[in-house]
């Protein structure tokens, strides 16, 4: 039975991507190179994120990066939305007394202003943010609060999230609500994946939270 899952934030549980897309192009902007348009940013974009400019943008310090970075989200991010079905999806782990967990990349300025808005952190016992390399960071979550993996969900919309899982050895999900598309996320072998977070309750709700049962079935 699931007893824990752990969330990503952007494109799990609210859509920032047109602001993200537009503060990674002011960054490469800046930086004098190339920006991209919607279509291809969603191929491109990976995460780590440090990998990624070390990729776009060489040679500028993750610190320059950041700074032009931040400087530009904080003009769009009120454009950040709630995805359908995230709050009642929150609120059905709080039913079912599912521990849950955040583990985000997002900066903490960003996640305060985003969820003072939405609230969501009500619903987060444990969140973790600011984490640049969630595949380290993981296995010392599971240590630290106990989790049995087998009992444990991720989810997210990145191939990152789906290869996070795997280190955990916990069990992974893929949504179609983020930055990833089908094909990506498809080749990093999730346990499943769902168009939005409603599939995933429906199937949890059929099978009481059985996840391996809703497979053999
Ligand atoms: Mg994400």
């Amino acid at each position: 039975m699931i007893r824990n899952i752990i969330f990503d934030w952007s494109g799990t549980l609210v859509n920032d991507l047109p602001a993200v897309w537009n503060a990674t192009n002011y960054v490469f902007e800046q930086a004098g190179v190339n920006t991209m348009d919607l279509e291809q940013f969603r191929k491109e974009f990976f995460l780590p994120f440090e990998d990624f400019y070390d990729i776009h943008t060489p040679g500028v310090s993750i610190e320059q990066l950041d700074k032009w970075y931040h400087e530009h989200f904080q003009k769009v991010i009120h454009s950040v939305e709630e995805l359908p079905y995230a709050r009642d999806f929150l609120k059905f782990c709080r039913n079912q007394e599912i521990l849950t967990f955040l583990l985000s990349t997002i900066h903490p300025e960003h996640f305060r202003i985003q969820s003072e808005a939405n609230r969501f952190h009500e619903y987060l016992d444990h969140p973790y943010v600011r984490i640049l390399n969630k595949k380290e960071k993981i296995l010392e979550l599971i240590d630290h609060h106990e989790l049995n993996p087998r009992e444990t969900l991720f989810i997210g919309d990145m191939v990152h999230d789906i290869e996070t899982a795997r280190q955990g050895k916990v069990h992974s999900c893929a949504v179609l609500t983020g930055y990833n598309q089908r094909a990506q996320l498809q080749e990093a072998e999730p346990d499943l994946i769902v168009e939005h977070l409603w599939e995933l309750q429906k199937i949890l709700q059929k099978y009481e939270l059985d996840l391996i049962q809703s497979w053999t079935k």
